[in-house]
């Protein structure tokens, strides 16, 4: 059986959310460091850049189908928990992919995190 914890951690933030992603997962870097994480592509770049030790796998950038990708793993039942630290104050071209993302997690009960402060209660429990 598929437990939480063999499962990766999705993590994508729009273009104003990246430097909270990036000072997020500075202070969650203990527990990221040991689970297989995902990401779309600019957001994965930026923090392997930032923790070259952390494990990610990238996938597209967010509006070339990277949230498609993670919306299979998704399906897929390989995300055990979703950090997406959306901007809700600027438009975006994929709106709908973003919108499709999050379906998948609501259909699949992936916990899923959109805000730092909730982010920072799942990562506690995973
Ligand atoms: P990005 O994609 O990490 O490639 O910028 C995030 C998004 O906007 O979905």
């Amino acid at each position: 059986m598929t437990t939480a914890d063999d499962r990766m951690i999705a993590l994508i933030a729009h273009d104003q959310k990246k430097p909270d992603m990036i000072a997020w997962a500075r202070r969650h870097r203990a527990v990221l460091s040991r689970h297989a994480l995902v990401a779309t592509g600019t957001t994965g770049s930026l923090l392997k850049a930032d923790m070259p030790e952390l494990d990610i796998s990238l996938m597209k950038s967010g509006p070339l189908g990277g949230d498609q990708q993670i919306g299979a793993l998704i399906v897929e039942g390989r995300i055990g928990l979703m950090v997406f630290l959306v901007d809700p104050l600027s438009p975006h071209p994929h709106d709908v992919d973003v919108k499709a993302l999050t379906r998948l997690a609501v259909v699949y009960d992936v916990p899923m995190a959109c805000n730092l402060a909730t982010a920072d209660r799942l990562i506690a429990g995973f």
